[in-house]
């Protein structure tokens, strides 16, 4: 008989015992502050590091304790897959390879992809096909070029009804974006977008790096 930390001296090898301290350790695990942490039903899943702009404060540069995916058959248990990055759209021939295979392992749920770059080709155009959705942030660093690449994008959104549609600009450009108001209304949601040096993953998703 072993002896823990309670005013009574308790024998953790009775499979009664054990079993309640397994459950009060798992709870414990589960649990913040007392209240139940949800179950993570998302894979927010990084494909790439590479990427073609600098933001300052980037998550890219300072995460570092990524639970790191060897198979893709860990991604099948999740309810829904969120591709990021890095820039995914630098690497789409891949995240459209990523997408057939999942499809073809029996992946049902909905896949979405975090963007900010985008080329009007054929790849881009199987790519947005195939999914379930995009979120395409406009950074506070925007070029002209990037304007007119959120142009070309809007129009093609338009004729994707089967994509839903994110669009987030930084709050610190807004006020460039106001003679664009018009093409807001091709995407399911616009928001204006707060920076956060925070990374944290939404409490339902799970952040891993399943590198292509
Ligand atoms: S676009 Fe995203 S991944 Fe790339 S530097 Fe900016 S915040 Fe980082």
């Amino acid at each position: 008989m072993k002896n823990i930390r309670t005013c009574h001296p308790v024998d953790i090898e009775n499979p009664l015992v054990k079993s309640m301290l397994e459950y009060m350790s798992r709870v414990g695990r589960e649990t913040k502050g007392g209240i139940m942490s949800k179950p993570k039903t998302t894979a927010r899943v990084i494909v790439t590091y590479q990427c073609n702009r600098s933001c300052p404060g980037c998550c890219n540069t300072h995460e570092n304790s990524v639970r790191k995916i060897e198979d893709i058959q860990e991604l099948l248990k999740y309810k829904e897959i969120v591709i990021t990055g890095g820039e995914p759209m630098l690497i789409k021939k891949d995240v459209i390879r990523l997408l057939l295979l999942l499809r073809s392992r029996g992946f049902a749920g909905k896949i979405y992809m975090y963007t900010a770059f985008f080329e009007d080709d054929t790849y881009s155009d199987i790519l947005l096909d195939r999914l379930n959705g995009i979120t395409f942030t406009i950074h506070a660093e925007a070029t002209e070029n990037d304007i007119v690449v959120f142009k070309q994008l809007s129009n093609i959104i338009a004729t994707k009804s089967h994509l839903n549609s994110r669009l987030f600009i930084d709050s610190r450009i807004w006020d460039r974006f106001q003679e664009s108001q018009r093409r807001f209304s091709m995407w399911s949601e616009v928001r204006k977008l707060e920076w956060k040096d925070e990374c944290k993953p939404a409490e339902h998703e799970e952040l891993a790096e399943f590198l292509l």
